[in-house]
């Protein structure tokens, strides 16, 4: 059965799941949601036998219902291949009694691999689907994380480029130089004069351009976006809790239906979202634990009904879960709404005139199965710390956020269910404030790579790929331009500035 996506906000309905990817906003600033949520097909004894690849075709096939299983079979095998440094692709750790889903084993040691892996493959099929014969243009301002996630997807992938712009003083060395290396000649990384909010208002400006578009479109090509609204990355999503689980099924540390937790660190709310997900589909997800670092917009929201932005922008060590603005939260809101676009809409304009919104109490009774905690940058560190002397495990700053918030979810209600806990990051992502956390003194005087050494030692564990390549790569990306150059920059790495 065909399922079909429609708009948080009621301007757009009936749009087939390639056409949503190709999209990714809805023409009315909604968020695409599928019209129903699809139950999994088959019983988690036999994902319990599945690869993680076989898992991917058995929900996605549900979501993407307009994609030939040959089309979907060949965007799952070229996402999760040797980009990986596993073949179970997201393998499970078992740590002080709780499992840590280590969702950082792709090209950039971060979760945003497992959706951004397969993105550029979904988006090239659905182009094709749709007689699109232009180039698709991913143009993206990145604070870090994301770009060079995109980066790392949509290189090489025939029939797309990408431009990521970065504030040129904004980013971390590590960052810049993962960047600056990026390989591919459809590829091209530009710093800009100015900081991250001048970066994404630029972008804004050039998807804004009418003119412009209609002179890429005589050049063949079209923009697209690959923020982590689209849902061809948050279904991807899906799929490894339902792998979790079914590992966990497999292994015999679970019975059959037995229900699990699961914490999630959170930001835009796309990781915990898909979780949810995974839930209504069949997956026993008894409690969804919503992590926040200091910016704890969603812990208050959880706590009280009330989504409220305005308040200071705290910069953390878990930088991407710095936001204020949690844009997958809207698909929430509009489901327990009951699917009422009218309430979505006003709740929205709300966010955007006052910075604030408050949901119903009928809304808030939906909300039962999810749990706020957040974690302050002192008890983030404090458990990077205490877990690596208790076992050896050494985490990154976003999961350890979800250490915390699991140990005092644990504390505040006993709740002994089998949990699952969303691991983000590789520790060598952010490899200083995971060292500062376990040794200060070590770190006095070090660089960050060397740091990096020191981090492999103390945790016994290899240097990711992703690390090691930076150190020697040659730097391929030295545009820096101001900000009002964007434009024609664009236009110059297209060949397009000839009328
Ligand atoms: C993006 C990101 C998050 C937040 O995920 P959301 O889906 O935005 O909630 C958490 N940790 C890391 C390391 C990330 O890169």
């Amino acid at each position: 059965m065909e399922l079909l996506y429609k708009s948080t906000r009621g301007g757009q309905s009936g749009v087939s799941a390639s056409r949503a990817i190709l999209q990714g906003l809805a023409c009315d600033g909604g968020l695409f949601v599928p019209e129903r949520i699809p139950a999994l097909e088959l019983s988690l004894g036999a994902f319990a036998q599945m690869s993680y690849q076989e898992t991917a075709y058995e929900v996605m096939k549900l979501f993407f219902t307009d994609f030939t299983e040959e089309e979907l079979k060949n965007c799952i095998k070229n996402a999760y291949d040797e980009k990986f440094d596993t073949d179970v692709i997201a393998p499970l750790s078992r740590v002080e009694g709780a499992y840590y889903l280590e969702l950082f084993h792709g090209a950039t040691i971060a979760f945003k691999d497992m959706a951004l892996s397969i993105l550029p493959h979904l988006m090239t099929a659905a182009a094709g689907k749709n007689q699109i014969k232009n180039e698709i243009v991913i143009l993206t301002a990145t604070s870090g994380d994301t770009g060079k996630a995109a980066l790392a997807g949509f290189a090489d992938v025939p029939g797309t480029r990408i431009i990521v712009f970065y504030p040129k003083d904004g980013v971390s060395p590590i960052q810049e130089k993962q960047m600056v290396t990026q390989k591919g000649d459809n590829t091209l990384v530009v710093g800009i004069r100015g900081n991250f909010d001048d970066a994404q208002s630029g972008v804004k400006a050039i998807f804004g351009d009418q003119e412009l578009q209609e002179k890429l479109a005589r050049a063949g090509f079209q923009f697209s976006s690959a923020n982590s609204i689209n849902i061809g990355r948050l279904v991807p999503q899906i799929v490894y809790y339902v792998h979790a689980y079914a590992r966990l099924l497999e292994n015999g540390e679970l019975s059959e239906g037995e229900p699990i937790n699961v914490v999630v660190p959170t930001g835009n709310f796309g990781n915990i979202l898909a979780a949810y997900y995974a839930k209504q589909m069949g997956v026993p997800v008894a409690k969804l634990i919503c992590a926040s670092n200091e910016n704890r917009v969603l812990y208050d929201f959880f706590r009280t009904g009330a989504y409220d932005r305005n308040r200071p922008f705290i910069l953390t060590t878990s930088p991407s879960m710095d936001i204020l603005i949690s844009s997958n939260l809207e698909r929430l809101l509009y489901q327990i709404a009951g699917s009422d676009a009218g309430k979505d809409v006003e709740l929205m304009d709300a966010l955007a005139a006052e910075g604030r919104y408050e949901i119903t109490s009928q809304m808030k009774e939906r909300l039962k199965d999810f749990r706020g905690y957040y974690a302050t940058e002192e008890e983030t560190a404090r458990t990077i710390a205490s877990v690596y002397e208790d076992t050896g495990y050494v985490m990154d700053t976003h999961t350890a956020v979800a250490a915390c918030a699991y140990e005092k979810y644990t504390a505040e209600t006993g709740d002994r269910t089998k949990t699952v806990i969303a691991s983000t990051a590789s520790p060598y992502k952010f490899t200083r404030s995971v060292m500062e956390a376990i040794d200060q003194d070590r770190c006095a005087g070090m660089t960050d790579l060397e740091l990096v050494d020191e981090l492999s030692a103390l945790s016994g564990t290899g240097i990711p790929k992703a690390i090691q390549e930076i150190r020697t790569a040659p730097v391929r990306h030295k545009t820096v331009c101001g900000v009002s150059a964007m434009k024609e920059t664009v236009l110059a790495f297209l060949g397009a500035e000839q009328e």
